[in-house]
Parts: C-alpha cells; sequence; structure tokens
C-alpha cells in the first residue's frame, strides 16, 4: 500500500515572524518547520504501510523550503514532491488544493491520501475536502482512527457526541485530527538517511497550471479583516471558606460539564 501525506511547512511557532501590513498574509521569508498537525499523518501513514509500501510526501511552499520535509523524511517517509513557485504567492485555499492534487498527480500510484484536519497557522481547515473534491475521490474527515481492510479504508470519525465508523472505497483522502497517534521523534539514522532522499521539486508549468490562475491573480478569497485574538481572562480564585465545594460544582454545573 503506498499513501501520500499532505504536509505544510510553517514559520516556527515559537517565532511566528509577523503579517505583511498589505497583503495581511503571513510572512514565510525564513525557515519553516513541519507543521506538528501533519506529524500525525505521517506516522500514521508509516504505520499503515509497515514494510508493505511507501510513504510519499506533498507539500506547497514558498523559496523551495525543504526543511519540514527533511523531519518527515527522517521520520521514515520514503520521498517528497514539493511545489514552489514565486507565481503562488497569494494562493488562496482552492488554488492550494489544486497545486497539491496536481502533485499527488505526480507522486506515482497511491491508495491513500492523508491531511491534517486544520493546519496550525493560517487555517481554513477545507483544503483536504477541495483536493478530493479535485481528484473526484472519497473524504472522510475527522478521523481519529484510520485502517485499511483490503479496498476499503475504516475510519473512527470524531463526533460531538463520540465518534461514527465509516467506511470508504480506496483511493479516498483522509483528514485526521491531532493526538490521533503519537509522532515518533526522528532517529540520528533517520535524519542522516533524510538527507539523501529524493525530493522532486516542481513549479507550476510542470504541473500544467497557468500563473494567471493562481497566486494573487486567481485568489477566488480576499482577506478583508485581521484582528488580534481576544486576550484570555484571569480565572476566578475560589478562597476555601468550608464552601468552596459547593462554589466549584455550581461552577461546572452551569458549564454543563457534570
Ligand atoms: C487571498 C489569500 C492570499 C493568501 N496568500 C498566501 C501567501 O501568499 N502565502 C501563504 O503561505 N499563504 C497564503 N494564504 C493562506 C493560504 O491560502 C492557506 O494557508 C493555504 O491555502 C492552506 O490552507 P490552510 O492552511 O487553511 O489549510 P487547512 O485546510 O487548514 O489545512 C489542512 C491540511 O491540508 C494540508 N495542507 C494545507 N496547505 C498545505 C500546503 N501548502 N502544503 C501541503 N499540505 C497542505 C495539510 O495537511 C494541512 O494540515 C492566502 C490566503 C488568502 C485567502
Amino acid at each position: 500500500m503506498n499513501i501520500v501525506v499532505c504536509v505544510k511547512q510553517i514559520p516556527d511557532p515559537a517565532d511566528p515572524g509577523a503579517l505583511d501590513p498589505e497583503s495581511k498574509t503571513l510572512k514565510r521569508d525564513g525557515k519553516l518547520i513541519l507543521d506538528e498537525s501533519d506529524s500525525y499523518g505521517v506516522e500514521m501513514a508509516l504505520q499503515l504501510v509497515g514494510d508493505s509500501g511507501e510513504v510519499t510526501l506533498v507539500s506547497m511552499a514558498p523559496n523551495g523550503e525543504v526543511s519540514g520535509l527533511r523531519t518527515a523524511l527522517a521520520m521514515g517517509a520514503a520521498k517528497a514532491v514539493l511545489v514552489s513557485d514565486d507565481a503562488l504567492k497569494g494562493s488562496d485555499a482552492l488554488t492550494t488544493a489544486k497545486v497539491l492534487a496536481a502533485a499527488i498527480g505526480k507522486a506515482g500510484e497511491y491508495d491513500l491520501v492523508l491531511a491534517a484536519t486544520e493546519s496550525s497557522d493560517g487555517y481554513t481547515g477545507v483544503v483536504p475536502e477541495q483536493i478530493a473534491a479535485v481528484l473526484g475521490l472519497p473524504s472522510v474527515t475527522f478521523a481519529k482512527a484510520v485502517s485499511v481492510d483490503g479496498g476499503t479504508v475504516k475510519v473512527d470519525r470524531q463526533t460531538e457526541a463520540g465518534y461514527d465508523e465509516v467506511t470508504c472505497p480506496l483511493p479516498a483522502v483522509v483528514s485526521v485530527t491531532a493526538g490521533v497517534v503519537e509522532p515518533r521523534y526522528p532517529s540520528f539514522k533517520g535524519i542522516m538517511a533524510a538527507k539523501s532522499k529524493p525530493v522532486d521539486q516542481l513549479a507550476l508549468a510542470d504541473l500544467g497550471i497557468e500563473a494567471a490562475n493562481a497566486g494573487w491573480a486567481g485568489a477566488g478569497q480576499e482577506i478583508v479583516e485581521v484582528a488580534a485574538a481576544a486576550q484570555r481572562e484571569a480565572g476566578e480564585i475560589i478562597e476555601d471558606d468550608g464552601e468552596a465545594h459547593a462554589k466549584i460544582v455550581d461552577f461546572l454545573s452551569n458549564l454543563k460539564v457534570i
């Protein structure tokens, strides 16, 4: 079984940089790292494939950035396809999905495409479903467990009340939730091996996509405003005067958690 994993390379959340004041998009000039959200997809793919197939990474990122891809290759993925092209600057979610779908077409034979439910930086949470639509494949979202049985993928799909058991024919696109598996740390041997694993770098022309349909020129979305996230309010401190337990019970029952 061969699995393609979409991995987004993002600015380090510990040093996230700044927004471009004009375009209101995140500046991505410096080093990019593997989005933690996608480390779960990589780990799940490695576990599903075992010794009987290959994991291929697909990423779209500026400046030929491969640092995040190398991390996922060091975890055990076999190879990667990177799409990097100046004309992609300003691409919205749908253009990103079209580019990734075209790159997946260059990744060889595959049975399953994995992505995260949402990225950690400028997330919209729609790219995996758009990739599925572009490729004409079924899409299963919010996977908290994934197994493959012959030509079928079985997914425990997280819901507000628990989970649904979903089966779907392969090939399919499945987006996994954070924490679904414990991503492995790359070993020293893995890090050394990753340096020589193939990364196929493609430009828009290699995918048959016109520059006029990508980047700012092709964006159907517009970022009209960016606002700071609301500050978290200080919590309430309950002093124990002998009745603190009742106040805590009231508080929790108001939240409907008990
Ligand atoms: C008008 C406009 C202009 C924009 N301009 C830029 C820009 O110049 N530069 C820029 O970086 N962003 C830009 N963005 C943001 C960019 O469109 C999104 O970051 C991008 O579409 C990915 O979407 P997401 O992070 O919301 O994906 P989500 O749907 O939240 O991601 C879910 C999963 O999809 C996969 N995925 C998503 N993106 C990628 C990727 N690039 N490579 C591989 N896998 C991926 C990953 O598995 C990810 O975890 C712009 C957005 C708009 C609306």
